[in-house]
């Protein structure tokens, strides 16, 4: 169950971007993207995003 990013909530902040483990997320027109292969689904992404636009799928 990879992470998934609403891009609609999405603020572009970044702060999701360094507290990934496996670099999963990267940045794809202002907007977070998770990499479902690199994901080892540790929820530390949707703890730190400030717009709850990160849900595990
Ligand atoms: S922390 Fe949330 S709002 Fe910030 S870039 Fe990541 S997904 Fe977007
Ligand atoms: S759940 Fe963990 S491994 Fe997966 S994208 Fe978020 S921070 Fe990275």
């Amino acid at each position: 169950m990879p992470a998934i990013v609403d891009a609609d909530k999405c603020e572009g902040c970044e702060d999701c971007v360094p507290v990934c483990p496996t670099e999963a997320i990267s940045m794809v027109d202002g907007k977070a993207v998770v990499n479902e292969d690199e994901c080892a689904d540790c929820n530390a992404c949707v703890d730190v995003c400030p717009s709850q636009a990160i849900s595990m799928k």
